[in-house]
């Protein structure tokens, strides 16, 4: 019997049971001990992974995040955009109004496939982590329009 469980939220098969959380604390670990190839891409870390598992996002804070993404990507300073928006991107604060709860949660109004995952992050090395960040953050952006979940 095949045994493999895969994500609800982003689609991942989680290989050997390494999850989507499991990824992401990968991720910053590797930011922790590798800033040189990672801090100019932890906002798109953080973006990303939220909004590929949009119910860690409360249904207020979601459609703030998809804007987000697009501001970076057009451009938008990461200064500029945190002190307007310093809630989405805080990954550390647990705070009722940012957060999703079982009850209350951000969801797409349109089915997404995601075309890369965190998965496909950590199974490069270290010194491709910022290019693959760059690469995931635009790709994410361009299947939430496709979808028809962002504005464009
Ligand atoms: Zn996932």
């Amino acid at each position: 019997m095949n045994s493999t469980q895969s994500c609800p939220e982003c689609g991942t098969d989680w290989q050997d049971g390494v999850t989507c959380t499991d990824h992401f604390h990968q991720m910053l670990f590797w930011e922790n001990e590798y800033p040189e190839y990672t801090y100019q891409v932890h906002h798109y870390l953080v973006l990303c992974y939220h909004l590929q598992h949009p119910s860690l996002y409360s249904r207020e804070m979601l459609p703030g995040a998809v804007r987000l993404l697009g501001d970076f990507l057009r451009g938008v300073s990461t200064e500029a955009a945190r002190s307007s928006s310093r809630d989405v991107l805080d990954s550390g604060k647990r705070d009722w109004k940012i957060t999703g709860t079982p009850e209350s949660h951000g969801e797409y109004e349109h089915p997404v496939r995601w075309t890369m995952t965190a998965a496909d992050i950590t199974a490069d090395s270290v010194e491709n982590y910022e290019h693959n960040v760059r690469l995931w953050a635009q790709t994410t952006y361009d299947t939430l329009q496709a979808s028809g979940n962002a504005a464009s």
